[in-house]
């Protein structure tokens, strides 16, 4: 991002005090959109009421055409290139009036255009978060400055045409039409959303009635691309959707705003989905060609019901500016899993938060750009980074353990409280705590200094005493964690439980739960006395948010025996301790594979499965001396083949040692006969050759240089469609020998956000070593020009040389941090980012000696 793009946190709040947005009236022309043209025109017309003589609209254009205030004519070198200044704006209600020509986006900011390989159809659709409602309309580009918006698009007359709010009058010429939509209820600008094309739709409805009497009725539709429609499986998407409306109907309170819900799958999407209002958009992923797992399906279900409760929490109620973020993200993310849990089919969701999401937190809260929940944000640049592992599942983490202290009721009433206080205006963290604290004796405000202005997780150990004949004589439970910013040690308050299990001739049998209020650094556990525990579980249930350690006698139990302790959530929580030990450079990374070669054959959950075999792989990759990985690779391959056989037909189980017998074959050539008799289709009975998993064996098979361009052709043939074509550009980019070819499409070629994606995935099972060490310290000098930011950083992060603990690697790792000292005046956001990518080396490198 230029500087010259970027925001400040005082100018936008001062600009919040002097404006109060009336209305927006925007009229777009895509009429040329299948066209070759590279613009559209856009015109606005904004209302707003004014206490000061001058402020200024955010426009990212090619060409402002006219600018007018008031009527009178501003000239044209009011046009920064970003803002259009405004300097005799009168004290009360102005209108301006800006004719510009904007740009189509390929990376999915703005408005996204993009044309189907398969049928040469044109889709777009938008995407505004945090600030890219400016790269097609003129408008006030921040949160708090909400706008009742009137959407007027000129389009192809057969195209499906949707905005935020339903259509209200439809006027064709010729071949063109223009929908004009009801005006929305006040928005930010970051919410706005439009789609045009020929997008494939299917209706349903959701209506309730309510113990008052009163009703409500929402028209839903589902929305894909034309190819897409026959994976869409709108069945569940409105299943989904209707137990969310119901759900939150009931605990939030307040009757859904805004009219009808559309949810749209979407190509070429930067992330997961996006909350617009009566609009929200997904990315494709989310709809599975082929069968999926238990575990995709939880994601999905999450993500439905994550937008979804984003409606209240975030569109209704808007966090005042980027540092109150996670006030929508972490309680959208925890009410993904909770309502996912609790009133649909997805009874893993739990699970799935605990052993995957919460890592994500775990990560990004020991990088030194770790931050406390609530983060000071300055500017835009550092709110487009926050969307990160604290703001959302470590946030997510923290409110499930704010429900653990205070209670589920006590939440929801508080959350009803604050819906009513701040419907259709903006809020900060004191307006929810305030909105909670009339419902509990705990003091919130102590809580909230505890949980949510510090870093870093509480690592959570517990001390066992056993007898001769192994039970408990005495147990106790500890916290420590020195916050990594400020140097300090954090005590938290800890709702949480410890479990013990036995051996029995079974395997694992559960001894006793205790719940534990750990509010020192200490606690005693006095009920746990008496009973018998060979394996000892702090944070049992996962209420808490903490890495969790095990003692040397429950790590040797689990590595032995782990595959038969009975509860899922708890042996996700084994699993992840050993592999936070792994990490943490405290066991050596070979202690975690022994474990998985010993247990993964007979694990039987897909997910936990699915979710282990992603570590293994890094602490085989990362964490493994290089010395002692195709050993390592080789025992995988065993394993992986024994189970694919052993699993039960049909299976998600038979479905992920399927997989992972195609991920661990880029690794290793023992594998290779197997990925290819796979991708020949002889399958174990029950397996479906889905083309997800024959793209996955292309590309071990192009990697070990058994196959070539020409079976990558054969298999396009035969998947000629938009996720074929990616497909193959990983598949080809997983050769070795094609890695100059790859880093010149990266860095040269400026490809599309989902070419560049999986050029990036390819590069990586290529396995480039320190090979384009050099071009990457020289790359950091000119990455973030002319690139939008998530484009920049992922060629940061994923071109990252893979350094290892010899003289080589920690050459390279030096010269990259000499960069970063050397180069002060960077890009803040550019130095985040490389900073981490150095912490995730160096923890690599103390990881591999840690095994020696
Ligand atoms: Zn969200």
């Amino acid at each position: 991002m230029a500087a010259d793009l970027n925001l400040t946190w005082q100018e936008c709040d001062a600009r919040g005090d002097q404006l109060e947005v009336v209305s927006y009236r925007v009229e777009l022309d895509l009429r040329e959109a299948a066209s070759e043209a590279t613009t559209f025109v856009s015109r606005t017309i904004v209302v707003f009421d004014s206490t000061g003589p001058s402020t200024w609209l955010d426009l990212v254009a090619d060409e402002v055409a006219s600018i007018t205030l008031n009527g009178a004519p501003v000239a044209a070198d009011a046009y920064t290139g970003a803002r259009i200044l405004l300097h005799d704006v009168v004290v009360g209600q102005n209108t301006v009036v800006v004719e510009a020509r904007c740009s189509y986006s390929r990376t999915g900011e703005g408005l996204h255009r993009f044309t189907d390989p398969q049928d040469g159809a044109t889709y777009l659709y938008t995407h505004c978060e945090p600030t890219d409602a400016r790269r097609i309309f003129a408008c006030f580009e921040q949160p708090d400055l909400k706008g009742r918006f009137t959407f007027a698009v000129t389009a192809p007359a057969d195209w499906v045409v949707r905005s935020n709010q339903p259509e209200i009058s439809a006027v064709q010429d010729g071949a063109v039409s223009t929908r004009t939509f009801a005006p929305t209820p006040p928005l930010s600008s970051y919410l706005i959303a439009l789609v045009a094309g020929p997008y494939a739709t299917v209706e349903d409805e959701w209506s309730i009635t309510r113990d008052d009497g009163s009703t409500q009725t929402v028209a839903l539709t589902a929305m894909c691309r034309r190819p897409m429609l026959e994976h869409m499986e709108s069945d569940e998407i409105f299943e989904l959707t209707k137990a969310g409306l119901s759900f939150y109907d009931k605990e939030f309170g307040f009757p859904y705003p805004w009219g009808k819900y559309d949810s749209v799958f979407v190509p070429e999407y930067n992330i997961g989905a996006m909350e617009n209002p009566g609009l929200v958009t997904f990315k494709e992923d989310y709809l599975f060609r082929g069968g999926a797992t238990t575990m995709q399906r939880t994601s999905r279900s999450e993500v439905v019901l994550h937008e979804m409760a984003h409606l209240w929490f975030g569109d209704l109620v808007t966090p005042k500016w980027w540092d109150d973020l996670w006030l929508k993200e972490s309680f959208a993310d925890l009410m993904g899993y909770q309502v996912s849990q609790e009133a649909t089919r997805f009874d893993q969701a739990w699970l799935q938060f605990a052993s995957g999401r919460k890592l994500w937190a775990y990560t990004g809260d020991q990088l030194p750009s770790t931050h406390p929940v609530i983060a000071r944000i300055d500017d835009l640049e550092a709110a487009a980074q926050n969307f990160d592992g604290i703001t959302y599942s470590k946030g997510a983490a923290v409110l499930r353990q704010l429900q653990a202290l205070i209670g589920t009721e006590a939440f929801f009433a508080g959350a009803r409280d604050y819906f009513a206080a701040h419907a259709f205006g903006s809020a900060t963290i004191n307006d929810l705590l305030g909105a909670l604290q009339p419902h509990t004796d705990h003091d919130l405000w102590r809580w909230a200094d505890a949980w949510l202005r510090t870093t870093s997780p509480s690592v959570l150990s517990a001390s066992v005493e056993r007898a001769g004949d192994g039970r408990i004589t005495s147990l106790s439970v500890h916290q420590e964690c020195t916050d990594r910013i400020s140097g300090e040690q954090v005590i938290r308050p800890h709702q949480l439980a410890i479990a013990g299990y036995s051996l029995g001739s079974a395997g694992l049998e559960k001894s006793f739960v205790e719940p534990v209020t750990l509010t020192g650094e200490s606690a005693e556990v006095p009920d746990a006395a008496g009973r018998r525990a060979d394996l000892v579980l702090l944070n049992a249930g996962d209420l808490t948010y903490g890495i969790v350690r095990l003692d040397e006698t429950s790590r040797q139990v689990a590595a032995a025996h782990l595959s038969t302790l009975p509860d899922d959530l708890d042996r996700g929580a084994v699993w992840t301790a050993l592999w936070n030990l792994t990490r943490d450079g405290l066991q050596p990374a070979a202690r975690f594979v022994d474990a998985f070669v010993a247990q993964a054959p007979s694990e039987p959950n897909a997910m936990i499965l699915r979710i282990v075999a992603g570590q293994v792989q890094t602490a085989v990759g990362r964490y493994l001396p290089a010395a002692e990985r195709d050993a390592a690779y080789a025992a995988l391959a065993g394993v992986a083949r024994n189970a694919l056989a052993g699993a039960p037909a049909g299976s998600d189980l038979q479905r992920t040692w399927a997989e992972l017998v195609a991920e661990f074959a880029s690794h290793t050539d023992e594998l290779v006969p197997d990925a290819q008799a796979l991708a020949a289709g002889e399958v174990p009975d029950g397996l479906e050759l889905t083309d997800s998993l024959r793209w996955r064996l292309t590309a071990a098979l192009v990697r070990r240089g058994v196959w070539g361009d020409a079976e990558v052709e054969q298999v396009l043939a035969d998947d000629d469609t938009l996720i074929g074509r990616t497909s193959a550009l990983t598949a080809r980019a997983a050769s070795p020998v094609a890695q100059e070819q790859t880093w010149r499409e990266l860095i040269d070629g400026r490809p599309t956000n989902d070419a560049q994606r999986a050029l990036l995935a390819g590069w990586a099972i290529s396995d480039p070593g320190l090979a384009f060490a050099d071009r990457y310290v020289e790359l950091l000098d000119t990455v973030w020009d002319g690139r939008v930011q998530t484009m920049a950083q992922r060629l940061v992060t994923g071109l990252f040389p893979d350094v290892d603990a010899d003289d080589d690697g920690r050459a390279v790792l030096a010269r990259i941090q000499a960069w970063y000292d050397d180069n002060p005046g960077s890009p803040a956001a550019l130095r985040r980012v490389v900073l981490e990518q150095i912490d995730h080396a160096q923890r690599a490198l103390r990881a591999q000696e840690s095994g020696r």
